[in-house]
């Protein structure tokens, strides 16, 4: 098999793997209790903490877990309380859905230019037209197209008008460093190696809890910690720091081979983005027009290549991405969409062997 869909998930790195088996083993204690088995599993959890904290570029005190990024999103959304959202308009559906679920907050979208970048202009005067927004949701990069959004200036134009500026780092974190400020950073293990199931709202914010309990994470959630899946997220996030930037160097590296290679075999072949800044991983292609999108995944699949047409919440649905959509792509373009995501795995010899099934599948 040849995995090539890292922004839907990634394989648990074996770091990870060990750590949370480690907690199975030593750590089944309540981190509640005061005795010695809790406070192993207590050791854990700020083990944990401090690891998601450091990636994060925030200190411990400043992470909640939850059970991962869309609890941590709705959350967000939630406890902003009744009032004026502004969203760019590729936000993950699990804040744009939270959004529409509530009915006491509205939501405008701030359009994105053909390249998939929000444009900032039109962004602030949205949130200083009008009655003041609640929150402002600026994704740091999108996991359909890879495109890296200017968050760190929008941080700073928010942070002098008093707006909180909510961003889902959740494809961003475990590649670049988080050098931007924020009011609400969200994350979530499994897309950096960590297991499914946790996540993280890291913000100074005092937050009502989306779900009550004995009064876990600062009061923020409720429920006795899942500390092997915490302990695999802690040791997801050491590697994350530890290895960032190298893995992104060599991840670039392959992803321009990729896209090198394949613009050079299909022609008509269109790159997502192209002139934007995006995530060193992510190749977003539109096929050309003679290729059929479907007998091109066929072909991929039966050959043990995963790859997302477009996004994994648009697998299996016909229906043109939102977020191309947004960019300009017409529809006829847009259900062309192929995402090849790449990630600690991958290698030169993936490239190579998916470069030509690619050039042959579109011939
Ligand atoms: N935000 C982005 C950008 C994502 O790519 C995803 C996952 O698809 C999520 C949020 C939701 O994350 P989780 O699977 O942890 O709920």
């Amino acid at each position: 098999m040849i995995y090539m869909d890292h922004n839907a998930t990634t394989p648990v790195l074996p770091e990870a793997r060990a750590a949370v088996m480690a907690a199975l083993e030593e750590g089944w204690g309540n981190p509640s209790s005061s005795h010695m088995a809790g406070r192993r599993a207590k050791a854990i959890v700020d083990e944990a903490r401090a690891s998601v904290a450091e990636a994060a570029n925030a200190r411990p005190q400043q992470v909640t877990f939850t059970s991962g990024a869309t609890e941590a999103l709705n959350h967000v959304v939630w406890a902003a309380g009744p009032g004026r959202i502004i969203a760019t308009a590729i936000e993950h559906p699990a804040v744009l859905a939270a959004v529409d679920n509530q009915p006491d907050r509205t939501i405008e979208l701030a359009p994105v230019d053909r390249n998939g970048q929000v444009d900032v202009a039109t962004l602030l005067d949205l949130v200083t037209t009008g009655e003041r927004p609640v929150l402002v949701a600026v994704m740091a990069a999108n996991n359909e197209t890879g495109v890296i959004q200017p968050v760190g200036q929008i941080g700073q134009e928010l942070a002098e008008l008093g707006v909180p500026l909510l961003v889902d780092a959740v494809q961003y974190i475990g590649k670049l460093p988080i050098a931007f400020a924020c009011d609400f950073l969200v994350a979530t293990a499994h897309k950096l190696g960590g297991p499914k199931g946790v996540g993280c709202i890291v913000t100074d914010w005092e937050l009502p809890p989306l779900i009550d309990g004995g009064g876990q994470e600062r009061g923020h959630r409720g429920g006795t910690e899942p500390v092997p899946a915490l302990a695999g997220f802690g040791a997801a996030m050491r590697w994350v720091s530890t290895h960032r930037m190298a893995e992104s160097e060599r991840l670039a590296e392959l992803r321009d081979a990729l896209i090198g290679g394949l613009t050079a075999g299909v022609p008509g072949l269109e790159v997502v983005g192209a002139d934007a800044p995006r995530l060193p991983n992510t190749a977003s292609l539109l096929l050309p027009d003679h290729a059929e999108p479907a007998d091109v995944m066929a072909q991929l699949d039966a050959a043990g290549v995963c790859v997302s047409a477009g996004s994994a919440c648009h697998a299996g649905s016909a229906r043109p991405s939102r977020v191309l959509t947004a960019m300009g792509v017409p529809d006829h373009r847009a259900v062309r969409a192929m995402r090849l995501s790449l990630g600690h795995g991958s290698t030169a010899a993936h490239v190579a062997a998916v470069t030509e099934l690619l050039v042959k599948a579109c011939s």
